[in-house]
């Protein structure tokens, strides 16, 4: 690269900085770098027979569930939880707010096809122009993970925070949200499994978030790195790699900035956070046997936009040093031995056992 390319890349990066100033990543570098460090060390994607990153086509196992039947669990979950849970959950789908939109060919978008494999496609959407929350479920084919994704975006709406215009307040209620989320994703299949269905149904979930965390930190810790030496370097050039703390590799650093002459920098290491801590202390907190957990989780709803993110964390049990304790490569590993591959030869969305009998 030349200097000019150098400057640029400067300039890049301090923009990029600018747009995430005073975010709970940005004042917390080190920390998302030591716990993607963490997840590095222990974690290898699921990888195909070519020692490929495995697409979710080839992935784990799936277990079909009828729509109907998917429903009334998450009534009768949500109504444990709390009544009024599942009244706001039945308003919701009668007014609209949670829509089902599933068309004949299983895409609102051509970006979402890529998903039809697993007919589902459920996104809470942050843009006043559409539907709150659109589900996009083929009926005929919804399997146990449909619902599990049903919950997660459900709870979206439960948590979101708007401002006047309709856009999520701040950075804080991002990473929160997803926190509670993907809990009550977990807390989902813990009261499934209490029902008597197998965790191993849920293998998609398992699957999903074990490898969307592992790859994510893999294609973002470089990138954390680069910022945190542009904080406290102040300039970056062709020697940055090798310079101060968390050093790179020289090919990887090359490859960055590669990556950024031919395409612009195109990081978002402060999105991805959310989930490096989201997924594993979510997935954490719902293996504690803490039957209040889900209690505590709802309570911050209330304050989550008065609390700091330590704040809320502490409110769930997790204080600084514990969070520091926690070793995110093992509990990811934890997570991974959750997921249960198709038999070869076998459809996606294979009967399960009790399925015909429960209809
Ligand atoms: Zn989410």
């Amino acid at each position: 690269m030349k200097l000019n390319d150098y400057m640029d890349l400067n300039d890049e990066i301090d923009e990029y900085l600018d747009s995430i100033k005073g975010s709970f990543f940005l004042q917390n570098i080190s920390f998302f770098i030591n716990k993607s460090i963490e997840i590095k060390e222990k974690c290898v994607p699921f990888l195909d027979k070519n020692k490929h990153v495995m697409s979710i086509d080839a992935g784990p196992d799936t277990v079909s569930l009828d729509f109907v039947q998917g429903i009334e669990y998450v009534e009768e979950y949500l109504h444990q939880l709390n009544p009024m849970l599942e009244a706001d959950f039945k308003e919701k789908l009668s007014n609209g707010v949670i829509n089902f939109s599933f068309t004949d060919n299983g895409s609102l978008e051509d970006n979402y096809l890529e998903k039809v494999n697993f007919n589902t496609d459920v996104s809470f959407y942050n843009d006043k122009n559409m539907p709150d929350t659109l589900v996009n479920i083929n009926h005929e084919k919804s399997t146990y993970s449909t619902f599990t994704t049903l919950v997660h975006e459900y709870f979206h709406s439960v948590y979101d925070a708007r401002d006047v215009h309709g856009k999520m307040q701040n950075w804080k209620t991002s990473a929160l949200t997803e926190l509670a989320s993907i809990f009550f994703e977990f807390d989902f299949i813990k009261f499934m499994n209490q029902k008597g269905i197998p965790r191993e149904y849920f293998s998609y979930d398992f699957y999903s978030r074990y490898q969307d965390t592992v790859v994510g930190v893999l294609e973002e810790m470089d990138s954390q790195k680069l910022l945190y030496k542009k904080i406290t370097e102040g300039v970056i050039d062709e020697d940055s790699y090798k310079i101060g703390e968390y050093q790179m590799e020289e090919d990887k650093y090359q490859d960055l900035m590669t990556y950024f002459k031919q395409d612009d920098l195109d990081l978002d290491p402060e999105y991805m956070s959310h989930y490096l801590v989201a997924s594993p202390l979510a997935y954490y907190l719902s293996l504690q046997n803490d039957f209040q957990m889900p209690q505590k989780m709802l309570d911050l709803k209330r304050e989550i936009n008065t609390l700091s993110i330590l704040e809320s964390l502490q409110k769930v049990g997790l204080n600084d040093s514990k969070i520091e304790q926690l070793n995110f490569g093992d509990i990811m590993n934890q997570m991974k031995t959750e997921v249960h591959f198709k038999e070869k030869g076998k459809e996606d969305g294979r009967e399960s056992e009790e399925g015909k009998k429960v209809l």
